[in-house]
């Protein structure tokens, strides 16, 4: 077995229970251990006289102790331990609250190197509870760039680097090489072994600097080369491919005339099912830009070619409404629309079962219910998933596994900038739809003050008087917390508006622990004009669509993310009208401000992704969990973008040549890789 797979109990000093900490930041091999790496790095290196001591920051001084400590018992049970220590610039006071295993372990007439900031000048010298070891010894956490772990109660940080210590000793000289030494020299990496030693306990900034770079190379070298596999995977499958058809008929059953960017996407949409492999393509695109017409054409293509879609949806809400504006359309053209939600009655389930087996549905709109073992289809060509955030690879494929290689195409929810996309989705082909229908007017973004309230309640009666509706949306409560108090927040503030502020205007509220049926009745009113307020969560957040809404009002904005809040605004500003949003913050702090004001600048979906991803910063970036990637261990984007695009190349160029990494010095990059895959196909929920 390679000693990166040896259990941690391997690890002398690491027994049962020590080993259920480990587990809890999910460490169970000593590769897990050496993997775990420091959030922080402390430099204690600087080492001084006592007399040269800074008076404001730590530093190491080597002294001899010259008294032994003594002992005094204070009151709630404090006790004060005291001793003296010197170095031939001047003597040192050390006290220690608390310690005195530690202070009777400094002997007198040895050297110790203590770390620590020194306080008071000339002969005043102190020092209160120093780190300290023996001058004898080898550094460890002093004399040194330390490493800070991201820990779990009951581990030290110190306790925890002995052990990573004792685990680079147990893998020393026996660390496999995945990275081949010919691009290791072209990307100029330093050898594994050396970054592994040099991230955990640097001798050096600039050698941590090179082991960062090495490891974050690495992690997005395997990333890249598992996204390649997976495209490989695709490509090496026929497709049933979908001839061109005239969409004269379908275009003449529109309200309107498509804009340019969704008539070049659906071209390349067109094409792409024409030919070779299965389409497997990404249409982002701003919010509003008309992604759904987008799939409707594509939906016209298959049904006109005898092939069956299935559209699947992220929410009821949504599944329903893309019901309701494509059927119409697609009716037009003797196309036949079917509806699969979990709410639906068994036997109106039963007939649309029934009708899709037979082939008379030729496109199945739906929830997470199309997944369904009973959903069977007669001759599956297309599978779209709309909003895909919200969907996992592994969803993805269940349900294009009810066809032969069905084309696949995903719409995505939330713009992000072209460059992460391409890599990101690199498994899919990229179509962006940059223009949005013309008319549009810009969504006014205003970030206010709860000064403002009054004026803002006069504002939302004017604008209803003008005829127009308007949202109200309110955070949801923490996902972890009673969704009944999400209900009483929101019932609640309905009542209060309905009472006490808007007793003339008709209220209604929408949230998410409302039965299917029920938020749909509230959304057909609020959508038909039957009701001038609605007051929501972020259940409105993606797709809704009501066009004669005009102004939104978002409460406690702060606890919205910037790539949420722009979603948000965008369920206004989708008719003729102009359209207002208001963001209200009660207590905002410098940054909520700068986040705030960063959306009210612009309406740039793209952009505000940009910026939402610079602010979250490194670390996990934008829930790419949800995406079915693996969380990133050491990089992070967009800060380590160009590494990512130096270990795509290089992943590329390496896949064209070994495309199953199978020449000897593959071997190993083929194990991790594997099993990166698996974990990104198989485990998350
Ligand atoms: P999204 O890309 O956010 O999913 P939708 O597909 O929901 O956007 O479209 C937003 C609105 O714009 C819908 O009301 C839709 O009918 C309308 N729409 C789509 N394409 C056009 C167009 N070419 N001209 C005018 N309105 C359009
Ligand atoms: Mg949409």
């Amino acid at each position: 077995m390679t000693p990166f797979r040896q259990s941690i109990s391997a690890l002398k000093g690491i027994g049962e229970k020590k080993a259920v900490l480990f587990h809890r930041l999910d460490i169970f091999t000593i590769g897990d251990l050496l993997t775990h790496f420091p959030r922080a790095y402390e430099d204690r290196t600087v080492c001084r006289s006592i007399g040269e001591a800074p008076g404001d920051a730590p530093c190491c001084v080597s002294a001899v102790v010259i008294t032994p400590a003594r002992h005094t018992k204070l009151k709630h049970g404090l006790e004060l331990s005291k001793l003296t220590v010197a170095d031939d610039s001047g003597r040192l006071a050390i006290t220690f609250f608390n310690q005195r295993y530690a202070a009777d372990s400094l002997l007198l007439g040895r050297e110790y190197v203590f770390y620590g900031t020194i306080e008071g000048v000339g002969s005043r010298k102190h020092i209160t509870n120093p780190l300290f070891e023996a001058s004898e010894a080898p550094p460890f956490f002093t004399r040194r760039i330390v490493p800070v772990y991201p820990l779990t109660a009951g581990l030290t940080n110190r306790a925890f680097s002995r052990f990573v210590a004792q685990a680079l000793a147990l893998t020393d000289g026996r660390i496999p090489e995945p990275v081949p030494d010919a691009l290791r020299s072209r990307y100029h990496l330093a050898h594994k072994s050396f970054a592994l030693q040099a991230i955990h306990f640097p001798a050096s900034m600039e050698a941590l600097e090179l082991a960062r770079r090495r490891l974050i190379w690495e992690e997005f070298f395997r990333f890249s080369l598992a996204l390649g596999r997976l495209k490989q995977r695709h490509t090496d499958t026929a497709g049933i491919p979908i001839p061109p058809v005239s969409l004269e008929p379908f275009l003449q059953a529109l309200p309107f005339s498509l804009t340019s960017a969704q008539r070049r996407v659906i071209h390349e949409i067109a094409e792409d099912c024409a030919s070779g492999p299965p389409m497997r393509r990404l249409v982002q695109g701003d919010v509003g830009s008309g992604k759904t017409m987008v799939a409707a054409a594509a939906v016209y293509l298959a049904a006109k070619n005898e092939m069956q879609t299935a559209f699947m949806a992220p929410t009821e809400l949504l599944a329903r409404q893309h019901f309701h504006t494509i059927s119409p359309l697609l009716q037009a053209c003797g196309i036949s629309v079917g509806l699969l939600t979990g709410s639906m009655r068994p036997k109106e389930k039963h007939a649309v079962l029934q009708a899709l087996e037979s082939g008379e549905i030729s496109l199945l709109i739906g929830t997470h219910a199309l997944l369904s073992e009973r959903v069977a289809f007669s001759r599956l060509g297309l599978v779209i998933t709309d909003e895909q955030h919200r969907f996992g690879v592994q969803q993805r494929a269940s349900l294009a596994e009810k066809g032969q290689s069905p084309h696949v195409l995903v719409l995505s929810a939330t713009p992000i900038p072209r460059t992460l996309a391409l890599i990101l989705y690199s498994d899919l082909d990229l179509s962006i739809v940059d223009e949005l229908p013309p008319g549009r007017q810009p969504v006014k973004t205003f970030f206010v003050g709860e000064n403002k309230r009054a004026k803002l309640y006069e504002f939302v009666r004017k604008t209803v008087l003008e005829g127009r509706q308007a949202y109200f949306v309110c955070p949801t409560i923490t996902e972890k917390e009673e969704s009944a108090s999400e209900r009483k927040a929101v019932k609640q503030y309905t009542e209060l508006l309905q009472r006490d502020i808007f007793p003339g205007l008709r209220i209604g509220c929408i949230h998410g622990q409302m039965a299917a049926g029920e938020k749909e009745q509230v959304m057909q009113s609020f959508s038909e004009g039957g009701l001038d307020l609605l007051i929501a969560t972020t259940v409105i957040e993606v797709g809704v669509d009501v066009p004669n809404a005009a102004l939104m009002i978002v409460e406690d904005a702060e606890r919205f993310g910037l790539s949420q809040l722009h979603q948000l605004r965008g369920r206004v500003g989708r008719g003729a009208h102009e359209s207002y949003c208001f963001l209200l913050s009660s207590h905002p702090s410098e940054e909520t401000r700068a986040r705030l004001r960063a959306l009210c600048k612009s309406n740039d979906g793209f952009q505000i992704a940009e910026a939402d991803l610079k602010l979250r910063g490194p670390g996990d970036f934008f829930g790419v969990r949800q995406h079915g990637m693996p969380k990133l261990k050491i990089g992070s984007l967009p800060l380590d973008l160009p590494l990512l695009q130096e270990a795509q190349s290089a992943a590329a160029e390496l896949l064209a040549r070994d495309p199953h990494l199978t020449e000897p010095e593959h071997l190993c990059l083929q194990k991790t890789v594997s099993a990166l895959l698996s974990q990104m196909e198989g485990g998350f929920s």
